[in-house]
């Protein structure tokens, strides 16, 4: 990759164990990326991946963004009140020095597997306010590319992962997309950033008109690689969309999302990670055609010819940077120690109890463990 210096910060980064600092932070500083974003998701075994962020955020103040994950137990224990619940919860993150709220309850696999309610649904409604209220940023993942519904189209690596939702027991795009309408309508105060380019790379008249309708609504461009093909469609028509909403997108690239899902012990991966960051800033930066030299992680194989859009440099730098300071803070925030105790303590106290109920897919308390001894000292 022969790309140039200059100030990024990845606004969407996954780091699924605090093992993974050296890894990750080694491959931030060799290309360069002066801050960062990690989004957490839920956890099987360890209920919230806020704790492993909690220590990389504690080790770079200055340097990384951290976007909590909903404590979703609500929505099993008391679902009447989730919306509360979620919205109390912002509140605990927020406290502890949390910069956002990331959300994966949109990802149709998601939706499928735990009891989430739909999203204009009464139920979420104080969650909603509280959010609008607080211009707290929410990193959103909803729906999915719309080829995984399509038995002739949906590629080999997503049926590997069971993203094949064709067989008609998963909810489809539309159905999200007008709940999520809905949602902004009551509170267009919402600041916002739907993941992947909210899967609509395929449909820019569409995401502009939404963009023109709700002025603190983004998009990242994290892959989903289909949104590299879509662009490459037509380069002209994306480079006079990036330059319309240059105020409105956001650099990402999901490095630790092979880690997240796939390998654990893998950690976070170099070849995996360039590969992103080289779809991601070639479409931005290059002039014409040109292929990945690395591999990544859900994106078919490396022989695809991609099509840059060159777009200037005052543009680049509102997406590489200056939308994420303005969507985030300037700087990130700092951690309050006494109130990340509190929330470890009370974590612990959950995964314990989870694990009696679920012998085996509960029960790992090593990241809260971690995160007291640090926090505590
Ligand atoms: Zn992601």
């Amino acid at each position: 990759m022969t790309l140039k210096k200059r100030k990024i910060i990845d606004g969407h980064i996954h780091y699924a164990h605090f093992s993974y600092q050296d890894s990750l932070m080694a491959i931030m500083d060799e290309t360069g990326i002066e801050k960062l974003a990690v989004v957490c998701t839920p956890d099987e075994a360890r209920l919230s991946l806020v704790p492993d962020a909690l220590l990389l955020k504690a080790a770079y103040p200055d340097r990384i963004y951290l976007f909590g994950g909903l404590d979703i137990s609500p929505l099993f224990i008391s679902p009447d009140i989730a919306g509360e619940a979620f919205a109390h919860y912002v509140d605990v993150l927020l406290g502890m020095g949390v910069d956002g709220i990331k959300m994966i309850e949109g990802k149709v696999q998601m939706r499928k597997m735990l009891p989430i309610p739909d999203f204009d649904a009464r139920v979420y409604a104080p969650y909603w306010e509280k959010m609008a209220e607080t211009k707290t940023p929410l990193i959103f993942h909803v729906n999915d590319p719309e080829e995984f519904w399509d038995a002739e189209k949906v590629p080999a690596w997503a049926r590997e992962m069971d993203w094949f939702y064709g067989d008609g027991t998963y909810i489809n795009n539309e159905v999200q997309y007008s709940q999520i309408l809905n949602v902004l309508e009551r509170h267009p105060d919402l600041n916002v950033t739907f993941a992947h380019f909210f899967f609509l790379s395929a449909q820019l008249d569409r995401l502009a008109g939404y963009f023109d309708r709700f002025p603190n609504m983004h998009v990242d461009l994290t892959p989903g690689i289909e949104m590299y093909f879509n662009f490459a469609s037509d380069p002209d028509k994306a480079r006079a969309f990036f330059i319309k909403y240059q105020d409105r997108i956001l650099y990402g690239t999901d490095i630790g999302a092979r880690a997240l899902l796939r390998d654990r012990n893998a950690g976070i991966e170099q070849e995996e990670s360039l590969a992103r960051i080289e779809v991601v800033r070639n479409f931005l930066e290059t002039k014409g055609s040109f292929r990945l030299s690395h591999q990544g992680f859900l994106f078919g194989g490396k022989e695809a010819v991609f099509q840059g859009i060159h777009l200037p440099e005052d543009v680049l730098d509102k997406i590489y940077f200056k939308n994420f300071e303005r969507f985030s803070g300037e700087k990130p925030r700092p951690l309050n120690s006494e109130a990340i105790v509190a929330e470890c303590q009370r974590l612990e106290t959950i995964i314990m109890a989870m694990a009696q109920v679920q012998p085996g897919t509960a029960g790992d308390i090593s990241s809260v463990r971690k995160a007291l001894d640090y926090f505590q000292s």
